[in-house]
């Protein structure tokens, strides 16, 4: 097993997860239909959803389940996108690949509460709903729009008004936003531990520490090399997200990776929980620097945000986050940080999902875009359809494997623009 993962990359989840199930290093040459590469919510959904569906799948993960992003993120279940409405994807698309993508993540959130209720996965879920708040009249007017556009695609969004979020969320000085109920939250690791446990459960092979060092053909299946054994298969799918290293070039030139910061405070007093956020709802406000909170189920109040310069971020940035939070919440006692850790995200320029064709056969998945609880998830039920060859392909753009022009510098475009961003919410709003 790798050594123990360093305490400022633990994450709230981690330390505070039950449930998790240990599974070996591979030591043998194993062969199934489909391997698949990465260990976090996007591989255990398509091995879930594969072993399922009959196939002999075989999980290879690096680390242990759970330690990129998906052990990393905030929990919230959104399932929309990070940008872009329905109409942009569909007159991007055109009319039946992008209504076709829309109902992929218009469904993502249900089919993560399915699961979880259908396997029984202990990991404080609940479909409590996905508030986003407009900083601004502007932002208020776009909110309008993109929920009179989900509307039109049968979702149940909910237009609220400032005073609605005041009375059913206690967040003040909003304009407005919108309510999507099929959101929630829950717990990412706990989450990821449920999925593999029942993966595991219907067949599938899962492996940790067992970093995959080379892919290469071997007549007409895929051999993947791990340290002390291997896989054949027939298909692979790469779900290594932003953690991807030098695996198969140029896959890491294939999209923008961001460092995002998440903090919990110690427990909030209960009193303060019965007015803030009191369904348990999850928000994402409209800022271009995005403003989140949630409470998990001990009362911690989650936050995160990003960074411009990495020097010292570990301990800048969180304590940035708290003092944004309680600004924002006029709270002057807001309790001090008790776990702040960061992860990276895969983020595409169009902020869409997106496959990457590596090879005949091999499929990178890319859903993350800091929606992938959801995202990936739904993906993951795709990419076994894929697999087993029983569906047409996912209905989710896919491309050569070309690296995003000018990769060297662009990748920095996230944390470059993020000043930029905060003047204009500060003019907007
Ligand atoms: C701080 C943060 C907050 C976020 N908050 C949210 C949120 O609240 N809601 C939301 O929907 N999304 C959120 N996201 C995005 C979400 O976490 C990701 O989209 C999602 O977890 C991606 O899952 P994944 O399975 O694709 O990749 P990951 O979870 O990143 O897994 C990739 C795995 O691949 C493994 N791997 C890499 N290379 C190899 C190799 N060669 N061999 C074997 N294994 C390998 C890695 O070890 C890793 O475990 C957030 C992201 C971050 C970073």
């Amino acid at each position: 097993m790798s050594p123990e993962i360093p305490a400022e990359r633990r994450s709230l989840w981690r330390v505070t997860s039950r449930n998790r199930t240990a599974f070996e290093t591979l030591q043998s040459k194993v062969e199934v239909d489909l391997v698949v590469v990465g260990g976090g919510i996007c591989g255990l959904s398509t091995a879930l959803h594969a072993a399922e569906a009959n196939l002999s799948v075989a999980v290879l993960e690096a680390e242990v389940v759970a330690w990129g992003a998906s052990g990393r993120n905030a929990g919230f279940v959104v399932p929309n996108f990070a940008k872009a409405d329905p109409d942009q994807i569909i007159a991007q698309l055109g009319s039946d690949s992008g209504e076709a993508l829309v109902q992929f993540a218009a469904g993502s959130a249900d089919l993560v509460f399915r699961l979880v209720e259908r396997h029984r996965i202990n990991c404080h879920a609940k479909q409590s709903g996905w508030l986003q708040p407009a900083h601004s009249p502007g932002a208020f007017e776009r909110v309008k729009s993109r929920v009179a556009q989900w509307q039109r695609h049968r979702r149940p969004a909910t237009l609220l008004s400032g005073t609605d979020l005041e009375t059913t969320a206690g967040l003040h000085g909003y304009v407005g936003g919108w309510l999507d109920p099929s959101g929630g939250v829950l717990n990412p690791v706990e989450y990821a531990y449920g999925l593999a446990a029942a993966a595991a459960g219907k067949g599938a092979k899962i492996f940790e520490d067992s970093q995959v060092r080379s892919i290469t053909r071997q007549g007409d299946r895929w051999r993947l090399e791990c340290l002390r054994g291997a896989v054949v298969a027939e298909r692979v799918v790469l779900a290594t997200n932003a953690y991807s290293g030098d695996l198969l070039p140029p896959l890491s030139q294939t999209y923008f990776p961001v460092r995002v910061f998440q903090m919990a405070t110690r427990p909030l007093p209960q009193a303060i929980r019965e007015t803030l956020l009191p369904a348990d709802q999850c928000a994402s406000d409209t800022r271009r620097n995005l403003f989140t909170l949630r409470f998990d189920a001990d009362n911690r109040l989650i936050s995160g945000g990003m960074c411009v310069f990495p020097v010292g971020a570990d301990e800048r940035v969180p304590a940035a986050i708290r003092q944004r939070l309680a600004r924002h919440l006029g709270m002057r006692n807001l309790p001090e940080i008790e776990f702040s850790w960061s992860g990276t995200a895969a983020v595409q320029p169009n902020f869409l999902p997106r496959l990457v064709n590596m090879a005949p056969g091999v499929l990178a998945a890319f859903a993350c875009n800091g929606r992938g609880v959801a995202m990936t998830t739904m993906m993951g039920r795709f990419l076994s359809q894929w697999a087993s060859k029983t569906a047409p392909f996912p209905p989710v753009p896919d491309t050569p494997p070309e690296a995003i022009p000018f990769h060297r510098f662009m990748k920095y475009a996230p944390n470059v623009l993020l000043p930029w961003s905060m003047v204009r919410d500060y003019f907007e709003s």
